[in-house]
């Protein structure tokens, strides 16, 4: 898939271009254009025009039936995008298969199922008029589209994360200019052909490619034409992004990194809780927001906890490489912090030799470390690779404490068949979302997000259309 801008309708690749690298074996995949100031600048031109065009007169129906011809238009196309998102990301094809591509058909389906049928719910809210000293009045809210609306995506679920804004962004009234991450552009490319093809007007899908500071992120989340931010990466990234919009009050939503914390209580099913931390510490070689990196233990199942995780983690294969040398590099040396902080190494701790193609790829092994002190930079800090780092508990106060040390906020599990204590701790753990007995189970139409360094703000289902739109209040004295 040849990646290209897409701005005011029309596909161009102008801008330096740079190479696309196959995380799996480190082959050259294509070059990407990398946006300059001035494409980027005609990327916001074209969404600001479009607001004026046929998009802006709109109703909420018109726009639910465009969103599900691009739910369909991907449906259609799903080889392609499955194949181009592999060869990104170099991930296994049936995560590709399973999650990325039906959550992106989802992501557009969810959010025209919000508007269709129902304007009036989602996007109209009307509140008897009360009485006052200057008479009876009729106060009702209007939901109006903020604007043009940066989406600017990071590499680990490209498309999922990206439809996942430019949807409700756009189920909203609102035109979009999205940046995806340079290392995965290919599947941003392809939605701009089937947004295209479904027949949007032009400008109100913009797609420009390229990197994040002092390039084509940065020029568009500091751009005065942007009426609201909707980020997704890093927390320092965040901070960047925050600095740079403050100069316009821009708005923002942001989801970022995150330190899981998981909590096995001695009266969990351990076989559930072990296979259940296989799959939320190594799922996508832990290259998911949501993955355990720090595991709490009650300490009367601690030693076989760690036994059964060590063991089915070295047995673990073909979770996929990390997405770049530099990723790789990064997580391999936090594999040697850990040794140096003083950790135990139960499992992996290196990179994977396979004697064939794939040795010229970002690969690293599926890691379980003990013994760290809760202070080590390996326990604070977010690695975002396959690794967790398991600590024993005695007491249910200890554990929340444990997890709530963190400069990070965003998702926890809690394993324990004790009712009562799952609905006691899970409300006591301070991240944004707690998962009893499972991991990473979602409903696309509850609030998403972090809180402290994990984020602002709230996505998903009408948290998303709050988000994207903005409520005016209109008061008529009767
Ligand atoms: P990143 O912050 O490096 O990059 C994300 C995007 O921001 C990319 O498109 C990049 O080009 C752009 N960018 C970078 N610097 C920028 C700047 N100064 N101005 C504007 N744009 C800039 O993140 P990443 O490495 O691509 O993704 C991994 C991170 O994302 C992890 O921290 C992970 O936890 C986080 N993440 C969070 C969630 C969530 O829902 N909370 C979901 C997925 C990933």
């Amino acid at each position: 898939m040849k990646a290209e801008h897409y701005v005011g309708g029309v596909f161009r690749s102008d801008g330096p271009a740079f190479p696309l690298v196959a995380p799996v074996d480190g082959t050259e995949l294509g070059a990407v254009p990398e946006a300059t100031r001035e494409v980027v600048d005609d990327a916001v031109a074209a969404a600001r025009s479009a607001l004026k065009g046929p998009w802006g007169a709109m109703s909420a129906e018109e726009r639910a039936t465009a969103l599900r011809r691009v739910a369909d238009g991907i449906q259609a196309r799903s080889e392609e995008f499955v194949d181009a998102e592999v060869a990104d990301t170099g991930r296994p094809r049936a995560f590709a298969e399973t999650v990325d591509v039906p959550r992106a058909v989802g992501n557009f389906r969810a959010y025209a199922d919000l508007l269709y049928g129902r304007p009036e719910r989602a996007y109209t809210t009307r509140v008897p008029g009360w009485s006052s000293g200057t008479g009876e009045a009729l106060n009702y809210t209007v939901r109006r589209p903020l604007g043009v609306v940066a989406v600017v995506s990071p590499w680990n679920l490209p498309l999922l994360l990206s439809t996942w804004k430019i949807a409700p962004a756009l189920a909203c009234g609102n035109t979009v200019v999205a940046k995806p991450s340079e290392e995965t552009p290919s599947t941003a490319t392809l939605l701009a052909r089937v947004i295209d093809d479904a027949g949007l007007p032009g400008g109100v899908f913009n797609l420009v490619h390229g990197h994040g500071p002092g390039a084509a992120g940065e020029f568009l989340t500091g751009h005065p034409g942007v009426d609201a931010i909707a980020f997704t990466g890093e927390s320092a990234t965040g901070a960047a992004i925050m600095r740079n919009a403050a100069d316009h009050v821009t708005p923002v939503s942001f989801e970022l990194g995150g330190k899981n914390p998981a909590l096995v209580f001695a009266d969990a099913d351990l076989d559930d809780a072990v296979d259940g931390t296989v799959r939320s510490s190594f799922t996508h070689s832990g290259q998911i927001c949501l993955c355990t990196e720090r595991v709490y233990v009650e300490r009367p199942v601690f030693e076989e906890f760690v036994a059964r995780l060590g063991e089915r983690a070295r047995a673990l294969d073909g979770y996929g490489p990390m997405i770049s040398a530099g990723h790789r590099d990064k997580v391999l040396s936090y594999f040697r912090l850990a040794r140096q902080e003083g950790a135990t190494v139960v499992a992996g701790g290196g990179a994977p030799r396979f004697g064939d193609a794939r040795d010229g790829g970002f690969h690293v092994e599926p890691t379980v470390l003990t013994g760290l002190p809760e202070t080590a930079r390996t326990v604070r800090e977010e690695i975002f690779g396959p690794v967790c780092h398991v600590a024993p508990f005695d007491t249910e106060d200890e554990a929340l404490a444990l997890a709530n040390d963190s400069p990070y906020g965003l998702a926890a599990t809690v394993w324990t068949r004790d009712l009562s204590r799952a609905h006691r701790v899970a409300p006591r753990v301070e991240t944004g979302i707690v998962w009893v007995n499972c991991w990473n189970l979602r409903d696309l139409r509850t609030p998403f997000g972090g809180v402290k360094a994990s984020g602002i703000g709230r996505e998903g289902g009408e948290y998303s259309l709050d988000f994207f739109s903005e409520p005016v209040n209109v008061c008529v004295q009767i």
